[in-house]
């Protein structure tokens, strides 16, 4: 017999996450589908990280409204979760008459989106803030901050999980049809999955998926983002985000910093049609560090450890302007089905407010009945490298594991991999491991534990050398034996 679902979301990322755990608020059974083996191998994974304020967009759009609520929320919301969220206010950094009169339109824009804590301050309080950073004058928005995009997704994804929602992996939607009865039905490449509601948040597969939904003519660009990560070393240099003074639509190339102590230098904006390739060109990385070393002149080449880009899904009209988070049901067209089209920048601040938009929208026209088993707390795992020493010395006598580093880096313990291995997702890949515990994420970059982790994944997992995958599906770590005893 074929299993009904209440509600199938279709993409797995931060926005599809946040829907399927606020959705499990409420008693309906809720599916995933996400295409590649975990929640943030597309843009949820690849982007700055900054919670923002909500001053940067058009008063009355949704990107502020969704965006001030996000960031309001957003201390709760990692609270109840347990990820990374550091509310340290960032600096938006200027030296001419046009940048004063841009930062002053930028604070009256932000309050009349209701963005609280915006503050024009001089140079000698910007160098109070942020020592390094070279500038006449700036705005502070006290309530910026910066969250861990990784575990911040993938924690919603576990507390949706946890609350009932199934979570199919490798699960491409390549077809929707609806019949008679208005029942949809999803075809993937294992099978077709039947449900009453479907979620469109796609990400950059929005417009496709639209197409399939017969909601048709959205026009999706990509802009595509790379970025330079440092060293550790360099993070106590910049306490807090330090971006230029922006244009209309663009935010320019900043330095971050991460939640766990690196620094990110980043984004150009380049516009792509191909939402696959994220190569990042060495010309592209020179011209990043030259533009942000004019604010912030700390970026030496030694500390790079690792480059990494993301593409972010705008959607424009006839003229290429940008429009507005897009987020309907088209009862005309295709009825139960939620469609949110252009979630870029700032979806990740916004995700549990969009998530709960959307979720308005399907309570307008069905009751919703409270799930009285809805648990909002979740935790990760604990890492022993940030516990003080007496917690350090009690968990390794309750668990020896806790005892043996394995990513000497970011100082990773075996107890940790082994639980991220373990992890309630099911993802078996080792970007999965690296996302859920920081291993190869330090300076050598897996060089030291890589194949260490790669043994325990087959070993736990009763996996062969070969089928272990890096992140994507045929990303294999292996291929075969160089030399074999006969
Ligand atoms: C360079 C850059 C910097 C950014 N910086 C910030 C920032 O600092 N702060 C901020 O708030 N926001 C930022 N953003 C925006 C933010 O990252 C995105 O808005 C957010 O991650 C969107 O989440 P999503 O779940 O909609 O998309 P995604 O994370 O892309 O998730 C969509 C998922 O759908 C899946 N999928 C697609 N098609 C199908 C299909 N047919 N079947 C099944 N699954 C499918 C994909 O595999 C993907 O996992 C940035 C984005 C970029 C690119």
């Amino acid at each position: 017999m074929k299993q009904l679902y209440d509600v199938l979301i279709i993409g797995g990322g931060v926005v599809g996450s946040a829907i399927a755990r606020e959705m499990s608020r409420y008693t309906l059974k809720i599916g995933v589908l996400e295409k590649n083996l975990d929640v943030c191998y597309e843009t949820s994974g690849r982007n700055s990280g900054v919670v923002h304020g909500g001053f940067a967009y058009d008063t009355g759009s949704l990107k502020a409204r969704l965006c001030v609520e996000g960031n309001k929320n957003m201390g709760q919301l990692a609270e109840e979760l347990d990820f990374k969220f550091i509310r340290c206010g960032k600096v938006l950094v200027g030296s001419t008459e046009e940048d004063m009169e841009t930062l002053r339109r930028t604070i009256r824009q932000g309050e009349a989106n209701g963005a609280s804590g915006l503050e024009l301050i001089d140079s000698k309080r910007l160098h109070e803030l942020v020592p390094a950073v070279v500038g006449e004058f700036a705005m502070f928005s006290h309530n910026s901050g910066i969250v861990d995009p990784f575990n911040y997704t993938i924690a919603l994804a576990e507390n949706a999980h946890a609350n009932g929602a199934d979570y199919f992996f490798d699960h491409e939607v390549t077809a929707i049809e609806r019949d008679a009865d208005g029942i949809y039905a999803l075809t993937t490449p294992h099978g077709i999955f039947h449900t009453r509601w479907v979620v469109n948040s796609a990400g950059l597969g929005c417009g496709r998926i639209s197409d399939m939904l017969g909601i048709k003519g959205y026009k999706i660009i990509g802009s595509k983002g790379d970025y330079i990560i440092l060293d550790k070393r360099t993070g106590p240099l910049l306490p807090m985000p330090v971006y230029p003074v922006p244009s209309n639509t663009y935010m320019g190339i900043h330095v971050t910093n991460t939640t766990d102590g690196n620094v990110i230098i980043g984004p150009n904006a380049d516009m792509v049609f191909d939402f696959t390739y994220y190569g990042v060109p060495q010309e592209n990385m020179d011209y990043l560090a030259e533009s942000a070393s004019n604010l912030w002149p700390c970026i030496r080449r030694q500390d790079y450890i690792r480059n990494y880009s993301g593409i972010l899904p705008k959607w424009v009209d006839d003229n290429g302007a940008i429009q507005d988070f897009k987020i309907e049901i088209r009862d005309d067209i295709a009825p139960r089905a939620i469609n949110l089209v252009g979630i870029e920048s700032p979806g990740l601040t916004a995700a549990v407010p969009i998530a709960r938009y959307a979720i308005g929208l399907m309570a307008e026209r069905e009751k919703l009945e409270p799930n009285p088993d809805f648990n909002p707390v979740r935790r990760g795992i604990p890492r022993f490298e940030e516990l003080t020493k007496e917690e350090q010395n009690q968990l390794i006598l309750e668990d020896p594991d806790y005892g043996e580093v394995i990513c000497r880096c970011e100082k990773v313990t075996r107890a940790e991999i082994l639980a991220a291995i373990h992890n309630p997702l099911g993802v078996d890949t080792m970007a999965g491991i690296k996302y859920r515990t920081r291993s190869m994420m330090g300076r050598c970059q897996g060089g030291y534990c890589q194949m260490r982790i790669a043994q325990m994944i087959e070993e736990e997992l009763g996996r062969k050398e070969t089928e272990v995958q890096y992140a994507r599906k045929g990303s294999r770590m292996f291929f075969g034996k160089v030399r074999q005893e006969v």
